[in-house]
């Protein structure tokens, strides 16, 4: 079974996603991570965040490998560099190219062959698992997002502003739900869940409360 899980920045997506495959004994695939990583590729080795080609090519020369939380790539621990302001920023920019999609997309596709995965992402219901058994959209207010990213940017050791971080998240949710190719949306078929005043421990069961019924359907 594929449960894909959507939603804008700071929604909650991967703690989430995160609990839910520990509970269920799934794997859990970041497909935002894979992004990330490309970005931080990028901006290391200078290259301009509108050169499709040149993007196209790094990318698929790269080898991804997840253990766990973990994301090696060609066998380097990216995990906690992905998530600085900088990749934050320039993210959105990198992943709206035609090429670059088509190749992360074949890419997600291999790495949840096998099943039993709790995928995250902004377009995994609509286009990379439109057949999922059960599509999670996840969303929170926008002043609940910010707040958990200013929390998380503290654990890194970031000193950002509620305001900064406010813009930020809203040009990242806007150049992401405006892009040509897999804009961020609802899937017609994915369930709307928003946790703006759940804890962890409710979301998750009120995600297990929605995948009983599909698991024995599908007689997993
Ligand atoms: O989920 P996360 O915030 O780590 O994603 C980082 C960025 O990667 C998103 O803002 C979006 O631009 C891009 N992304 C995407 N499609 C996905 C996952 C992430 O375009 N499936």
């Amino acid at each position: 079974m594929i449960v894909a899980i959507d939603g804008p920045a700071g929604a909650g997506k991967t703690t989430l996603a995160r609990a839910l495959a520990e509970r269920l004994g799934y794997t859990y695939l970041d497909t935002g991570a894979m992004y990330r990583a490309l970005t931080l590729v990028a901006m290391k080795e200078g290259i301009d965040p509108e050169d499709e080609e040149h993007l196209f090519e790094r990318a698929s020369s790269l080898s991804f490998r997840f253990e766990g939380t973990r994301l090696f790539v060609d066998d380097e621990d990216v995990t906690n560099e992905i998530r600085t302001r900088s990749v934050n920023n320039l993210v959105s920019v990198v992943c709206r190219h035609r090429k670059v999609r088509e190749l992360m997309v074949s890419l997600q596709r291999q790495l949840a062959e096998k099943g039993g995965v709790v995928v995250e992402g902004r377009d995994i219901g609509t286009v990379v698992f439109p057949s999922a058994e059960l599509k999670i959209y996840l969303d929170a207010s926008l002043s609940e997002r910010v707040k958990r990213r200013v929390k998380e940017f503290e654990k890194l050791g970031e000193d950002v502003g509620l305001e900064m971080v406010k813009q930020e998240i809203q040009e990242r949710d806007r150049l992401d739900s405006t892009r040509d190719i897999s804009p961020l949306k609802k899937a017609c078929d994915a369930i709307l869940l928003d946790n703006t005043n759940l804890s962890v421990d409710e979301e998750v069961a009120a995600l297990e409360r929605l995948i009983k019924p599909v698991a024995k359907r599908e007689k997993v």
